[in-house]
């Protein structure tokens, strides 16, 4: 599920170490648990593939800590994706965006249906 996803979070996460912990290769202890549960969550998100962004979720599913990690990854590695991995991330933001759109709208079809 999300694989898409996977990938491109766990290409964030090593960028991230790469030059925040100056890790080789691999990635830290610190890292690889965050990617082990940043995975694990895309794996059991309720709404599967047709997950929103997580940032529009409303589920907000990581743990304190973890979220805020997480947002630091984002942060830091998101501009030099562009650079180092551009198609993954065009296609990322692009099927993004577009689920966005589509979730924002069942949410609105819903609340009007409910009314
Ligand atoms: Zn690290």
């Amino acid at each position: 599920m999300n694989e898409g996803e996977k990938k491109v979070v766990s290409k964030m996460i090593a960028v991230y170490c790469r030059s925040r912990h100056g890790a080789g290769k691999g990635l830290c202890d610190e890292c690889t648990t965050l990617r082990a549960y940043a995975l694990r969550r895309l794996e059991q998100c309720p709404f599967g593939d047709d997950k929103p962004t997580c940032g529009v979720c409303p589920i907000h599913c990581y743990k304190n800590d973890m979220r805020l990690k997480i947002k630091e990854v984002m942060r830091m590695a998101g501009p030099r994706m562009l650079l180092l991995h551009p198609l993954d991330t065009l296609t990322h933001y692009y099927r993004e965006r577009r689920r966005n759109t589509h979730f924002a709208s069942r949410v609105k079809a819903n609340k009007e249906r409910g009314r």
